[in-house]
């Protein structure tokens, strides 16, 4: 979620909704969620967590986890995250807010586009967590 721009004026609906997801975020509750979702990933055979983009191995307590959606904000299926190192999260953020065209897309949609773009950009061999994230996602249930 974005930091209001200087000189924007957010409304109260928005401030609102923006501090609710701020506390769900630094919440017990998101941590826990992390884990199950750190857990739920190493239970598959031979997928070790990493960056969608770079590659770079997934720790839990040092990288991120990325909202494809906010359609269920605190109760978030495994689908709805996306586990992101943080250099590239940032610059996944950064071409998510540099462009309003991705903001006429589904927000699920608009991440996998560009995290397709990125990833073609950063690395040129795939190692075969990255070849199976596709079986992965549709396995992960
Ligand atoms: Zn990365
Ligand atoms: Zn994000």
């Amino acid at each position: 979620m974005r930091d209001p721009r200087p000189g924007l004026i957010w409304s109260t609906g928005r401030l609102a909704r923006r501090a609710a997801y701020c506390d769900y975020m630094s919440s017990p509750r998101w941590f826990a969620l992390r884990e199950q979702w750190g857990r739920h990933w190493m239970a598959r055979p031979g997928i070790e967590p990493c960056c969608l983009i770079c590659g770079a191995p997934w720790l839990l307590e040092r990288h991120d986890l990325h909202h494809r959606t906010y359609a269920r904000l605190g109760h978030e299926n495994c689908r709805d995250l996306i586990p992101l190192c943080r250099s590239c999260h940032r610059e996944l953020h950064r071409v998510l807010e540099s462009d309003r065209s991705w903001r006429r897309l589904d927000r699920a949609q608009a991440t996998d586009l560009i995290v397709r773009a990125l990833r073609r950009r950063t690395i040129r061999g795939w190692s075969v967590s990255h070849k199976t994230f596709g079986e992965t996602e549709e396995s992960c249930r």
